[in-house]
């Protein structure tokens, strides 16, 4: 899960890393007041969950509370690399005297938190990696002895800082190694981390990756993901436990299995369409998941046509079948529906099915097929 600037920001100001004042604002009269309030010139940033937002256009300076509320309009109409802005952060704006770069992110390869630094902040560190390798450091962390003060200052000695901004340096370092250890991050990462015209340095931008499978243990940024989820679709598969994710086409997909639900995705292509959604109903899957996966999927009016396909394993294509009929009373479709069932109980589940309003395939590809066509209105039910 990622958090929005202004979240990740109040975490790093629970570890005392510096951030600049300011507060979020959902209306252009908001933003004005929080300008005035802080009585100075303000950043507008739009809280998105996309990198790259200056270049964009997302992020806007104001000298007065007049343009604050003028900016915050036009950018609250924007709409930024296919998001909606819906809220504003807006702070502070800070004159900027050098932008650094600092992250812990998880390296899987060296089973370790590793953190980088660089003092080609402000841009795409994949760039600088690539382009000049030697102005990144690197640091491993072991998980027995943590960041110690060295470390840290090992970390901050090629950004030319000086004694004081080192000792600052040294702290936001250490803060950061503990926030990503106790938050389950798998990225925290600072850019840019500004020394600033006065001489002290502040956290301008936060980028948060949240482990999804640590939420149980983060209950206050399992709040926030329900707080940031935007596609109704995906918030309703959430709270079913689903393992759902919304796309653009127009043939919803009730799979069981990862690998079967990729296939079938790939064979909507193929034969010339786009997938509603992945949607993996998991093994062993009862009536009530069936149910409420189909329930998700018929709720997206871009659906046409849904194609259910299940390869009975653990799964029972009897208690599918039980589903799918509870779901056809319930919901009631008004989009056709192709069924492939198949493997344990498969005779009982198509005998389940046998008197419902239902396209009925065998083979994957007759399927996807008749999906194709019925989403075209080539088939009626
Ligand atoms: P991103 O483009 O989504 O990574 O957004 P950032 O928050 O990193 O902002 C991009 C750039 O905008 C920064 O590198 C800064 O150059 C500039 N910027 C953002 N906030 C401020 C601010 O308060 N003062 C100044 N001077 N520049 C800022
Ligand atoms: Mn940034």
């Amino acid at each position: 899960m990622k958090l929005q600037e202004y979240q990740a920001k109040q975490l790093l100001a629970q570890y005392q890393i510096p951030i600049p004042c300011g507060e979020v604002a959902m209306s252009p009269a908001e933003a004005r007041r929080v300008a005035a309030s802080l009585g100075r010139p303000v950043a507008l940033k739009a809280q998105v969950l996309v990198g790259g937002r200056g270049k964009a256009g997302g992020i806007q300076l104001a000298d007065t509370p007049d343009a604050a509320e003028a900016a915050a309009a036009a950018l609250l109409q924007k709409e930024i690399k296919g998001l909606p802005v819906r809220a504003l952060l807006v702070e502070e704006a800070v004159p900027v005297a050098q932008e650094l770069y600092l992250s812990v992110m998880l390296d899987r390869a060296a089973q370790r938190l590793t953190m980088i630094s660089s003092a080609a902040g402000g841009v795409d560190i994949e760039e600088v990696a690539r382009q000049s390798p030697e102005r990144i450091t690197r640091l491993r962390v072991d998980p027995g002895v943590g960041v110690r003060a060295y470390h840290a200052r090992h970390l901050g000695a090629p950004l030319s800082l000086g004694s004081a901004l080192l000792a600052e340096f040294s702290a936001i370092a250490q803060g950061l190694y503990a926030m990503a250890l106790e938050r389950d991050a798998f990225l925290v990462e600072i850019n840019p981390l500004a020394r600033t015209a006065d001489g002290h340095l502040l956290a301008l931008d936060a980028k948060i990756l949240v482990d999804d499978n640590a939420l149980y243990r983060q209950p206050d940024l399992a709040a926030l993901q329900e707080a940031n989820e935007t596609d109704p679709q995906e918030r309703q598969a959430r709270q079913h436990g689903l393992n759902y994710v919304h796309l653009s086409g127009d043939i919803g997909c009730m799979v069981n299995g990862a690998g079967l639900a990729m296939a079938t995705m790939d064979i909507i292509q193929a034969y010339g369409s786009a997938p509603a959604n992945f949607l993996d109903i998991g093994g062993g899957a009862r009536a009530e998941v069936v149910v409420a996966g189909l329930r998700v999927i018929l709720s997206d009016p871009q659906v046409k046509a849904v194609l259910i396909n299940i390869f009975g394993g653990i799964t029972r294509c009897d208690e599918v079948a039980r589903g799918i009929v509870q779901a056809l009373q319930e919901i009631r479709p008004a989009v056709p529906l192709v069924v492939r069932l198949v493997g344990t109980n498969e005779a009982e589940g198509q005998a389940i099915l046998a008197e419902q309003r239902l396209l009925m395939a065998t083979t994957l590809s007759e399927a996807a097929q008749k999906a194709v066509a019925a989403a075209r209105g080539g088939l009626g039910r």
